[in-house]
């Protein structure tokens, strides 16, 4: 029963399953209950501010306090606050930002099918490409490949797709038909006296391999997120892409990049496959697509998904793929004005020009004696703690260096994400210099205080 004398903490324990988070725990420690937005910060129901230095779950682009967002759904609610898009309904929003979305990736002459989260997209690309593969006859193709440490989402198909075991454990995933390959992370995995050129070689090998065991004619597409982000932000070694790419050409495997992430300037680009040079035959996007204010995802493909699709679905009833909220006119009226925002006040070209700055500024932590190594491309960075980063040795992992110091951040009034010993930082597109400065001295503080608490269990 709601009962209005209790706190909103004991509401929240009473009531709710939250989303990844250590359910034991949480029942000893409550939620952090978030009330307000302003800019680049968020302010607890205690009136405490934090920079969200992760924005939100690496979504929030235009800040938390966007007044032309609110004002674009309001508007789209007065005049149509919900339709379909099943036989054939459409409505004007969605059209418009299909054209948009269209016009801005680098895939000529796309087509855009719309879902919810970026779980619905990527699992939606499966979809489509079987469909396909069954279309023109080649049935037996249809396994996925990724990498080991990507991120592509929670449901059945793209928690297979994901690499990364807590996705697994307990849910008896993976499913058949999905494979992993090396994850390109040089610092981890790259060999004493190996350059970044030879271990992206070695990756391409273990990729070439993968493909040779399994049969190049079973394997219908491969899967990257360019920059692996919930996986420890890992940006690709040199000559990477260029060397798998031509593997996925060489045996006509499709190439799909999920750029549910890196989409919408995070990497200084429009997208990482124009900051990378990919050539993709599918991208699927969200989270910056409405900035995160309503949920909302999409998939461009390319004319070799899309044609044989139209031309081929003669022999069924329908395209028997879509989501109620396929395409929803207030979340598709959010996400065009969040893309004509990118336009008007130029903000890719702003993340170039702060990522300087915050360039800069994380690589000012090199040298410290708990840090192993920085990666950082656009306003996307992590750090990675090392207890000896001479040998790259790993601190004991009952130690938890990394949710220490994130706790410790939140204290200073930082929100970041630690992923085991690895901190990322992905701030709203939107923070200007000095907010990269507080963010980064906020940290500084909880550094201090994980190294003097490393030290005294050393
Ligand atoms: N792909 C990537 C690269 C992601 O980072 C995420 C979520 N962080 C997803 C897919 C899944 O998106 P969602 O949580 O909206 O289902």
């Amino acid at each position: 029963m709601h009962d209005k004398n209790r706190s909103l903490v004991d509401l929240d324990k009473h009531a709710l399953i939250h989303p990844y988070t250590n359910l034991a725990n949480h029942q000893r420690t409550g939620p952090l209950v978030i009330e307000r937005g302003d800019g680049i910060h968020v302010i607890d129901e205690n009136g405490k501010s934090y920079i969200e230095g992760l924005a939100g779950l690496w979504s929030t682009a235009l800040g938390f306090s966007e007044p032309e967002l609110a004002a674009a759904a309001a508007k789209q609610f007065d005049a149509l606050p919900t339709y379909h898009s099943f036989n054939g309904m459409a409505t004007r929003p969605m059209i418009e930002l299909a054209n948009r979305l269209k016009d801005m990736v680098p895939i000529s002459d796309g087509r855009v099918f719309f879902a919810n989260s970026g779980s619905e997209i990527n699992d939606t690309v499966i979809k489509l490409i079987w469909y396909t593969n069954n279309i023109l006859g080649r049935p037996e193709k249809k396994k996925i490949i990724t990498r080991m440490r990507s991120y592509h989402g929670v449901t059945l198909a793209t928690a297979s797709m994901t690499g990364l075991g807590t996705c697994h454990d307990g849910f008896d995933l993976p499913l058949d038909r999905f494979f992993k390959c090396m994850c390109p992370d040089y610092y981890r995995e790259g060999l004493p006296g190996e350059s970044e050129e030879q271990f992206s070689e070695r990756c391409a090998d273990d990729l070439r391999k993968l493909i040779e065991h399994e049969g190049a004619g079973t394997i219908a597409a491969f899967y990257a997120d360019p920059v692996i982000a919930g996986g420890g932000v890992v940006p690709p070694p040199a000559g990477y892409f260029d060397r798998v790419q031509k593997i996925l050409k060489e045996n006509q495997i499709l190439f799909v990049a999920d750029e549910v992430i890196c989409g919408f300037g995070r990497t200084g680009r429009a997208f990482a496959s124009d900051t990378y040079h990919l050539q993709p035959d599918v991208i699927t996007v969200a989270k910056a697509l409405s900035s995160a204010y309503l949920p909302i995802s999409a998939a461009i493909v390319a004319p070799t998904i899309w044609e044989p699709l139209i031309s081929g679905s003669e022999k069924y009833d329908a395209f028997a793929h879509g989501f109620t909220y396929s395409g929803h006119p207030v979340s598709a009226a959010v996400a065009l004005r969040t893309l004509e925002i990118y336009e008007e006040r130029s903000i890719f070209q702003h993340v170039q020009s702060v990522g300087k700055h915050f360039a800069q500024r994380i690589d000012s932590f090199a040298g410290h004696p708990m840090v192993g190594d920085i990666r950082r491309v656009g306003l996307l960075g992590g750090i990675e703690f090392s207890s000896d980063p001479a040998t790259k040795a790993q601190f004991d992992k009952l130690l938890k260096v990394g949710s220490f110091c994130s706790q410790k951040c939140q204290n200073h009034g930082l929100i970041i994400r630690n992923m085991g010993d690895i901190i990322a930082f992905c701030p709203p597109l939107i923070i200007s210099e000095p907010e990269i400065d507080e963010m980064f001295r906020r940290f500084e503080l909880a550094l201090a205080e994980t190294w003097q608490m490393a030290k005294a269990n050393a």
